[in-house]
């Protein structure tokens, strides 16, 4: 394991529908509270000057806007679900500014996903206008290693669907998830930090509740633990309020140092 500082950017930490969610009026999507405003989930890993982007969402443009980002050196996604890839298309001005191309990777039936919803991005056919110039690269359960840093994919169950968290350095980014296997848990030991996916209070068939994942914490006890993924369920004061002290809500804009 290569170990490196690193900072996490929250790009997103909402659930696939976002809060505000439309066409509600809750107390949480009429909140003035900025940390209730949650875009699509996504994170940005940044480190010696590189940046990786893990998933890009529908508010993929938003985000890299409001978070400055001016380069991308690689995209790595979870999985396939339209609240992780649908802000594909909007990778071009990265390709327009760096005259590169970007490598992107994914296991093998998340990308076939992606080839499958983005057919004109790799059906090889020369356009009249420009589509993004992406660099596919599946990934096993093996270790990958990114300018100098180690990620490593975690399988995680989202319901029956196995995706993956990843792991690199001392940090660790579970996003959609119902079950953690053992031999997953066996590779989350000695975090810094764990972002991890805590939708609401009530079950879910393919994510975590609070509860859920704070067992999880308890179990790895990393040094910090984040919650992401959330829906309008949870107001962000008076979640947060309520859980031990090294565990927090995510919040769309928070960047945290990851010791090496
Ligand atoms: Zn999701
Ligand atoms: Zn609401
Ligand atoms: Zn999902």
């Amino acid at each position: 394991m290569s170990l490196r500082a690193s900072k996490i950017t929250v790009l997103g930490s909402g659930t696939s529908v976002g809060v505000p969610t439309v066409g509600c009026h809750c107390d949480v999507c009429t909140s003035n509270d900025p940390r209730d405003k949650r875009l699509r989930p996504s994170i940005l890993v940044s480190y010696q000057g590189h940046n990786v982007l893990i998933d890009t969402t529908p508010d993929f443009r938003t985000q890299a806007l409001r978070a400055k980002i001016d380069h991308l050196d690689a995209v790595v996604f979870t999985h396939a679900h339209a609240d992780h890839v649908m802000g594909l298309d909007d990778l071009r001005p990265f390709n327009f500014r760096q005259k590169s191309s970007i490598p992107i990777f994914a296991a093998p039936e998340c990308m076939t996903a992606i080839r499958r919803c983005f057919q004109y991005i790799f059906d090889g056919v020369k356009k009249e206008s420009n589509v993004p110039q992406l660099d596919p690269r599946l990934i096993d359960g093996s270790p990958f290693d990114l300018f100098g840093l180690e990620f490593l994919p975690i399988p995680i169950m989202h319901g029956r669907q196995m995706i993956h968290g990843f792991r690199f350095g001392n940090a660790a980014y579970l996003t959609d998830h119902s079950e953690i296997p053992e031999s997953s848990m066996e590779l989350l030991q000695g975090l810094d930090v764990l972002f991890l996916d805590a939708l609401r209070y009530k079950p879910h068939p393919t994510h975590s509740t609070v509860d859920r994942s704070v067992r999880t914490v308890e179990q790895l006890s990393p040094r910090r633990a984040f919650f992401t993924h959330i829906c309008h369920d949870l107001a962000h004061e008076r979640a947060e309020s309520m859980l031990p002290s090294h565990i927090h809500l995510a919040y769309d804009g928070l960047e945290i140092q990851v010791a090496p």
